[in-house]
């Protein structure tokens, strides 16, 4: 298995775990952008939004809903960004789908 995150997801990569469901797996960034930064994965291999269909639509509906539950978890009281690159002149650097969380400091806008 070649993919990173699918050896995430698969036990034979160490994370730090924040949380975990049948579906969905969040662990610490390795080169935190933020003083909280959590990637929340599908265990299901996507490789990015530009390659989801309509039939996983309830599980991205599950991933953006469990910012929330990140949020929660990691005490980002006063607000958090999700970020999802998608293509590689987006920033996307793995392949597998995976949301951003970032936390604990003020953010700027736009995004570089
Ligand atoms: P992208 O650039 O694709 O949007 O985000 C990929 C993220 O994965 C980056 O923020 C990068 O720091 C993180 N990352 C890359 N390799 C590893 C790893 O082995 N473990 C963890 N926890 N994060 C990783
Ligand atoms: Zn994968």
């Amino acid at each position: 298995m070649s993919c990173l995150f699918c050896r995430i997801v698969a036990g034979e990569i160490p994370a730090s775990k924040v949380y975990e469901d049948d579906q969905l797996i969040a662990f610490n960034d390795i080169n935190p952008q933020a003083p909280t930064h959590v990637l929340v994965i599908p265990k299901r291999h996507i490789v990015s939004l530009a390659e989801a269909t309509p039939d996983d639509a309830e599980l991205l509906g599950k991933l953006t809903a469990s910012a929330r539950t990140i949020a929660d978890l990691c005490h980002l009281k006063d607000g958090f960004r999700v970020v999802m690159n998608s293509g590689v002149k987006a920033g996307q650097s793995v392949f597998h789908l995976h949301m951003h969380v970032l936390g604990g400091r003020a953010m700027a806008w736009p995004p570089g």
